[in-house]
């Protein structure tokens, strides 16, 4: 950009650059007195069994609330975190919050809704923070069988060996596994024979050019063949659009999450969608 503007951009240029290095140290600070004071939530969304219309379970998905201040979503912050080494306080207190959640909604119309917590690859390729994780979990006496870690083709593309290792661990502790945004990696369906998965999270990319789209159709629905052949469960996310969550059901897509079911949305909205639609009209096959 620099060069194409010309000789003057040189101060044009640092400007710009004092400028970025300024916002992201400010927002680096920021970051390290949100950790040490919590300043963040959880919202929830959704992820609904297509053929029956029930809800299946819910994702957990992290926001930043600085105090007085519009919400920062994930995407302004896990990457920047991961940069400077902090994720995994960030995972840990989306865990403890997690576990906190699911034993405070035993007593309501909540109970009994499995989670998905996004994990960082960071986080998964270190096994003293994994097993740190799980020693958290089970001091939380939460029922492990509620929860489900997401990790995307990155965390599994590292060392093999480590990798079945932990999934085996988790899987021993009555954790779900999904692989998340799956096609957008290294997508390699060999690895999915390999380890103990139970969910493939077709990435929204692809759901979302399937519309007038024969190609993109087809590659989704050779990733439900291979992925139903190997006995996963597929999950499409992303799904805005009616027709393609009932296309996707024809496909024989298990499970579906998107905007058409339901936005992210914090604890109360959950309850009141949980009471109010808790089943869909089914899709008629
Ligand atoms: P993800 O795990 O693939 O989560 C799905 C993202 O797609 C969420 O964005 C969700 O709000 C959005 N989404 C859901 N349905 C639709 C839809 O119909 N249309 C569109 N356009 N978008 C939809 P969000 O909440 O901004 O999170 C973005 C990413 O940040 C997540 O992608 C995940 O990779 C990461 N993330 C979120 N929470 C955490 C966390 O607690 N820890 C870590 N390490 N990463 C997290
Ligand atoms: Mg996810
Ligand atoms: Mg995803
Ligand atoms: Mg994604």
């Amino acid at each position: 950009q620099a060069k194409r503007k010309g000789k003057n951009t040189y101060c044009c240029f640092n400007t710009e650059l004092e400028e970025y290095v300024m916002t992201r140290v400010n927002t680096e600070t920021r970051l390290y007195e949100a950790i040490r004071k919590q300043d963040f939530v959880l919202h929830f969304q959704p992820k609904i069994d297509l053929q029956s219309g029930w809800l299946h379970g819910v994702e957990a998905l992290i926001r930043w609330q600085p105090e007085g201040q519009k919400l920062i979503y994930p995407d302004g912050f896990i990457a920047l975190a991961e940069e400077i080494g902090i994720i995994s306080q960030i995972t840990e207190i989306v865990v403890r919050q997690v576990c906190e959640k699911i034993a405070c909604w035993q007593q309501g119309a909540l109970a009994g809704i499995p989670v998905s917590i996004n994990i960082s690859a960071i986080d998964f390729s270190n096994s003293a923070f994994m097993n740190r994780l799980m020693q958290m979990i089970n001091e939380s006496g939460v029922d492990t069988h509620l929860l489900e870690f997401e990790l995307t083709e990155t965390a599994l593309f590292t060392d093999l060996e480590h990798v079945r290792k932990v999934i085996s661990e988790l899987k021993a502790y009555s954790i779900g596994i999904s692989i998340d945004d799956f096609g957008t990696g290294y997508s390699s369906f060999s690895y999915l024979q390999q380890l103990d998965i139970d969910y493939l999270k077709i990435d929204k990319s692809f759901i979302q050019s399937m519309k007038n789209n024969e190609k993109s159709s087809a590659i989704i629905k050779s990733m439900i063949d291979v992925a139903r052949n190997l006995g996963l469960k597929v999950v499409a996310e992303g799904i805005e659009d009616e027709n393609d969550a009932q296309m996707l059901c024809l496909m024989g897509c298990h499970l579906g999450q998107g905007y058409v079911f339901a936005k992210p949305c914090d604890e109360k909205q959950l309850e009141m969608y949980v009471k109010n639609q808790f089943r869909r009209q089914p899709y008629v096959l």
